[in-house]
């Protein structure tokens, strides 16, 4: 059975098609500068990287040349093979705490969400129209970035403030990459054979989180009412003191949205190195004797290992530490910083075994207190899973 797994942004629309359930990814592609000038697409198909240009003026067109796509490289023969159509959403509130069939009842709620992710959630249902519209027949599916992190008590979600705030506004923690956290849950725990692990599942990528995650799952987060919370990011400062924002914003004469646009975009390894926001840029940078940038990549180290600490308590102790997304799969060196930091708790570091690059591996000694992984993220395939399984039970 074939299902297409989708991830809509506002300009972009990523996609890949499996053959289940055997999760064979038979194409996958990214389209890009949808409805901006100089539209671009790129398609991944045995092994060859296929890259075109065409204006995409909107979503539909861009989903209109994906089955074109599907059809001229004889993927299927008709569009009736494609049976569901997975959809990354970023946010379900505390309404969504496992994925759903996409009906008009959720399309709803997904929008009245748009306020808590307006960045995403609107982007996201743009996808979810485009395929309704070019693929009627398939099953939709949603699956959401926040609802793994739906199983964290009241104390660990819930801010210190008003608690009005919460009952009236929502305000508390979501967290987000659950996608990804939620695959490294359940694949750690086929890799140890113990479905009660206690992991710290660390996130590492342009965006990051890490998640405590305990008989699967999630007990607590980095990321919180927003995905610029917790840890130091490429651009996105993480957790700040509140009150620096007003204080900038009468120093500056900047407005909220423009101090908000600073926090999400200009700040994190970007801000405080004034290099660049790619870790690679920053550890060349470091090499080179750049005082910024090694000041940075402390930082940026730091609040990972504050992280880990905490968790490490919260968990009673863990099993195992995961490395995943770009940074954790591939920086042999910002794992090594991290975990060296780590050896009061007796987690120890094989130097050799860590220099590995975008594949499974066990980088800890065998006298270490706690194992350590790399484990390569799969959100594609974890969406494909639960829309094949939608189709399955129907
Ligand atoms: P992601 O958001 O998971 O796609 O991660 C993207 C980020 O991973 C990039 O911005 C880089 O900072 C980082 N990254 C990717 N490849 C490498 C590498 N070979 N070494 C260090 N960092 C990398």
């Amino acid at each position: 059975m074939k299902i297409l797994t989708v991830n809509a942004g506002s300009s972009s629309l990523k996609f890949k098609l499996y053959e289940m359930p055997e999760e064979k990814v038979l194409i996958s592609g990214t389209f890009e500068r949808i409805g901006l000038p100089g539209g671009i697409y790129t398609i991944k198909l045995n092994g060859e990287k296929i890259k075109k240009e065409k204006d995409l003026k909107d979503h539909s067109i861009a989903v209109e040349t994906l089955i074109q796509e599907l059809i001229d490289n004889k993927v299927i023969t008709s569009l009736d093979e494609i049976k569901g159509v997975g959809h990354r959403l970023v946010h379900g509130g505390e309404k969504y705490a496992h994925s759903v069939i996409i009906d008009d009842d959720v399309i709803k709620t997904v929008s009245d969400l748009s306020e808590l992710a307006p960045l995403h959630n609107p982007a996201n249902l743009i996808g979810v129209d485009a395929f309704k519209k070019n693929v009627p027949n398939a099953l939709e599916v949603g699956c959401f970035d926040t609802a793994f992190h739906q199983t964290m008590a009241k104390k660990e979600f819930l801010y210190p403030v008003p608690y009005e705030w919460y009952e009236k506004y929502g305000v508390r923690k979501y967290g987000f990459h659950g996608m990804s956290h939620n695959y490294i849950a359940n694949r750690t725990a086929e890799i140890l054979n113990n479905p009660h692990a206690r992991i710290i599942s660390c996130h590492i990528g342009n965006g990051g989180s890490i998640c405590a995650i305990k008989d699967g799952k999630s007990i607590d987060t980095s990321m919180g009412f927003t995905p610029n919370a917790g840890l130091m990011m490429g651009t996105r400062s993480g957790d700040i003191d509140a009150t620096i924002i007003p204080y900038i914003m009468k120093k500056t004469g900047e407005n909220l949205d423009d101090v908000i646009n600073d926090l999400n975009k200009k700040s994190g390894y970007l801000g405080v190195s004034g290099v660049s926001s790619d870790s690679r840029d920053i550890e060349e940078a470091v090499a080179d004797g750049n005082e910024r940038a090694k000041l940075a990549q402390d930082m940026y180290v730091e609040k990972i290992v504050n992280y880990i600490a905490e968790y490490y308590l919260e968990l009673g102790g863990a099993d195992a530490i995961v490395f995943t997304a770009g940074v954790g799969e591939n920086s042999a060196s910002t794992r090594a910083a991290i975990i060296n930091s780590l050896l009061p708790l007796g987690i120890k570091l094989d130097p050799e075994k860590n220099n590995v690059r975008g594949e499974e591996a066990l980088i800890s000694t065998d006298d270490s207190s706690v194992k350590v992984y790399v484990i390569p993220t799969d959100e594609e395939v974890m969406i494909a899973r639960d829309t094949y399984k939608f189709i399955e039970n129907k």
